[in-house]
């Protein structure tokens, strides 16, 4: 046995499967050639930033563009920052945008996939078999520097402008024998356990972005931890043995982490694995006060995923705007096909953009309402059935009472040719809808201004007089138009205009007075239809009832 085979044993000495062994549980994926296999490797602290459904909808855009997999991780080695039923958060978060992993963790206890398991804390003893690999080659060692030994070699370099850290001369064990490790195990003494960097700090290390291009970086020379002290492995150390192990090709993660890769690729190195490709997608950022800034958690609302399912920007809109901001074709792209599906896209991480995407809620409403305007009234009523269900549960038991009804109302002006933009999001159609329902309307009108009452009261009744339930859409205001002549009234506002003493107004005044009486608003999607909805009956009561109200 060597001094290393050794110093293994002291350190592992428990039974553990050797990395042979776990290279044949999970062996390379049988995939097309050219297949991305990328992950969304998430903390389970529950909230979802924009930013982590941004990459984990870029690397599963990448996935399923080239016939791969895409598979979610959770990342759970700091338990301070673990909150309870964070994996149902994230899991939720992210099917709540259509994105559902391939395999990996599908719930707080579930999880599918053959290179499992997916969760960083059930794998504690496949860390420990590849850090045990690590010592016998004379790569790794138990480093018993104290809290106060550490800050005090901090001190010491800062003096002499120095770069901080425990490397080179610092490393106070990084050749420690056998006898000594052991006599400190033996009294209780507590240590990390250190990688022992073979890199110099003359040599430089190459690698290419898939985003951000080639990149030149210094290599690492810093005994960075690999275990801690409770046996809990480091970020860097878990990220290296988890993707060569579930066979990930491409990292796609957050540019915070590019400072790192020259650790992760030595690690990649020291292991023996083969490093895969990176691509660090920058922050979004918001503009603000004519700069730009990260966006905030603290600061901004919309930097949560749930803040848009409770607005209630339907998952469509986002993942159109998700795309926008990706690729900077997508547009064009969307533009000569309209009704593709966006998954026919042909998505790119050598078109996504260097620098931070500018996140952009006017841009986002703008997508949301030019998309809410191509769905089919019978989606609209399921998407606004879903959100009010959780978010406006008056609202949703009243519209799910008839749900013919409520497709009729949501399928105003939904039609083919010339869709009317109007709802940006759900949480408008409370508004919306409001005057479709008895229960939910408070039936006040805004008749003020229109024209004198006595001349109001005389056109709703004349109107009465001529309303038929059988109208066409087409005979409809040809009839409106014939009686706002025979009343007084113009028959356009431009013949008005010309000569307004000869007329009490014109025919928009007119309708604006039937409007008011049906609709209590001034402004809505077309008349015609919206009576068509309420029926012939509910129409004459409201015509009634504002006769009555404006008689008082
Ligand atoms: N757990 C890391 C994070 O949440 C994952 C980074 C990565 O994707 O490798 O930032």
């Amino acid at each position: 046995m060597t001094d290393f085979e050794k110093m293994a044993e002291l350190l592992f000495p428990a039974e553990l499967k050797t990395p042979e062994e776990y290279e044949k549980i999970y062996p390379p994926r049988d995939l097309p050639e050219g297949a991305i296999v990328s992950r969304f490797a998430p903390s389970p602290t529950g909230f979802l930033h924009i930013g982590g459904l941004f990459a984990a909808f870029v690397a599963q855009r990448a996935a399923k563009s080239s016939d791969g997999v895409f598979y979610l991780r959770i990342e759970d080695t700091d338990k301070k920052r673990e909150v309870e039923n964070g994996v149902t958060g994230i899991v939720n978060g992210l099917r709540s945008f259509g994105i559902e992993a391939d395999e990996g963790v599908i719930s707080e206890t579930e999880e599918t996939g053959k290179y499992g398991p997916y969760t960083q804390s059930s794998r504690a003893d496949i860390y420990r078999a590849y850090a045990k690999s690590l010592v016998i080659k004379g790569l790794a060692y138990p480093c018993f520097m104290t809290e106060d030994e550490l800050s005090d070699i901090r001190r010491k370099q800062e003096a002499e402008k120095k770069n901080p850290g425990c490397y080179g001369e610092y490393a106070k064990y990084r050749n420690i024998t056998f006898e000594e490790a052991k006599k400190r195990i033996d009294s209780g003494e507590e240590y990390v356990l250190r990688l022992k960097s073979p890199g110099s700090e003359e040599n430089k290390i190459h690698f290419t972005d898939g985003i951000k291009g080639e990149i030149e970086m210094p290599e690492n020379i810093q005994d960075v931890v690999i275990l801690k002290s409770d046996g809990i492995p480091t970020y860097h150390f878990a990220h290296a043995v988890d993707d060569h192990l579930m066979r990930t090709t491409d990292v796609i993660r957050g540019d915070e982490w590019i400072s790192s890769v020259p650790i992760h690729l030595q690690f990649f190195d020291v292991l023996g694995f083969k490093a895969p490709r990176y691509s660090h997608i920058s922050p979004i950022m918001k503009e603000e006060d004519g700069g730009k800034r990260k966006l905030s958690k603290r600061k901004d609302p919309e930097a949560a995923v749930s803040y848009y399912s409770k607005v209630g920007f339907p998952k469509g809109a986002v993942i159109e705007y998700l795309l926008t901001i990706a690729n900077s074709n997508y547009e064009e792209w969307r533009e000569s096909n309209p009704k593709t599906p966006n998954e026919e896209f042909s998505f790119s991480l050598s078109k996504m953009s260097k620098a931070g995407a500018l996140f952009d809620l006017v841009k986002l409403s703008d997508i949301s309402k030019n998309y809410i305007s191509t769905l089919t009234r019978e989606q609209v009523t399921d998407e606004v059935l879903e959100w009010s269900r959780d978010n406006a549960p008056e609202f949703f038991s009243v519209i799910s009472k008839d749900i013919d009804y409520t497709r009729s109302v949501f399928g105003i002006e939904r039609n083919e040719i010339k869709p009317r933009k109007e709802l940006v999001k759900w949480d408008e159609a409370p508004h919306y809808a409001e005057y479709f329902y008895n229960e939910l309307w408070d039936r006040s009108r805004d008749f003020d201004g229109i024209l004198p009452k006595e001349d109001m009261i005389e056109i709703l009744t004349e109107y009465k007089k001529i309303y038929s339930k059988s109208e066409t859409a087409e005979e409809w205001f040809p009839k409106i138009r014939e009686m706002s002549v025979a009343l007084g009234y113009a028959k356009a506002p431009k013949v008005y205009k010309k000569n307004p003493e000869l007329y009490k107004g014109h025919v928009g005044d007119v309708s604006s007075v039937i409007r008011v009486a049906v609709t209590g608003r001034r402004n809505s999607p077309d008349l015609y239809e919206i009576m068509q909805v309420l029926g012939y009956n509910e129409v004459m009561r409201r015509v009634d009832e504002s006769i009555e109200l404006l008689s008082k």
